[in-house]
């Protein structure tokens, strides 16, 4: 387990769920109270741990798990965490809180849309009621000298939410999936995604004054003024006018896939070397997109 501290009050790792490096990010906010932000996926329970542990910090000592949103790979893991952490308490969208006090069907859903990769990730535990709470946006969570506001950003999921810590933000799949080797991000979509929702959390992510934006997949981005969401947001509004075209010429997904990794420079390098997550998510995005669009009619 090696912990990276991207400052004096951050610490990040690689969970690496089921050995899989170099997919899930898990940071640790040390301060008065401490918090975890985001758990990972049922099948990770053993490295966060670990990854607690490696930052100096005793399972008593987490006060807060706070997820961005609660798809299996973002806080599958969150019912098998708090657990563990006897004061912890998590807080998440109040459209998800029903989902984690019965994840029966977020579960079902998952198997439907990932089948043997939500069998890998695991099957989430429901969350004692006293254990997790609805924040609102704007919402504060108090650590002592850092205050961490909720900012509710809709479109990857209807109850998406990111954190931001001054001039860091942990932006969850907001901007889509960073790829520190190619310098850039891509789209992620689920079967439900809202392109116009995902465009406004864009503007109201680049509106903030930020230095770092927190990937949980992968890692810390330098914000770069702005350039880095600009960068994000010029490849949702390409890939979504592609997935037009496509569904126009009366393209399938697969096709309008291809084109899209033929297309978009240094996509198709995301498709090499990336496990078993990577393979059919530009599909699945495309397939949100396309669902988006058809909603739209
Ligand atoms: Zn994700």
């Amino acid at each position: 387990m090696e912990l990276h501290h991207h400052s004096e009050q951050l610490a990040w790792f690689d969970l690496q769920p089921d050995g899989v490096a170099g997919f899930i990010s898990i940071y640790i906010w040390l301060d008065e109270k401490n918090a975890v932000i985001e758990t990972g996926p049922a099948c990770g329970l053993e490295n966060i741990m670990r990854g607690i542990a490696a930052a100096g910090l005793a399972p008593e000592e987490i006060d807060w798990v706070l997820p961005t949103h609660i798809h299996l790979d973002h806080f599958g893991g969150g019912g098998h965490l708090l657990r563990e952490l006897p004061n912890a308490r998590a807080l998440v969208h109040p459209r998800a809180l029903k989902h984690v006090l019965d994840p029966q069907r977020l579960w079902e859903g998952s198997r439907a849309f990932l089948g043997p990769i939500a069998e890998m990730y695991g099957e989430p535990l429901p969350v004692a009621p006293d254990r997790v709470a609805a924040v609102e946006d704007g919402a504060v969570v108090d650590l002592g000298s850092t205050q961490l506001r909720a900012l509710h950003t809709p479109g990857h999921a209807p109850h998406h939410v990111a954190w931001v810590a001054d001039r860091e933000v942990f932006v969850g799949d907001a901007l889509g999936l960073w790829y520190t080797g190619l310098d850039r991000a891509f789209p992620v979509t689920p079967p439900r995604y809202d392109h116009a929702l995902a465009l406004a959390s864009l503007d109201a992510l680049e509106s903030l004054d930020t230095e770092w934006l927190h990937y949980t997949h992968f890692g810390p981005r330098p914000a770069r003024e702005g350039v880095s969401i600009a960068q994000v947001r010029e490849e949702f509004k390409a890939w979504l006018a592609l997935v037009r075209d496509g569904v126009t010429a009366g393209e399938d997904a697969a096709a309008t896939t291809a084109r899209l990794l033929a297309e978009r420079p240094r996509l198709a390098e995301t498709e090499q070397g990336m496990g078993p997550h990577q393979a059919g998510t530009h599909l699945g995005s495309v397939r949100g997109m396309r669902g988006w669009l058809d909603a739209q009619l």
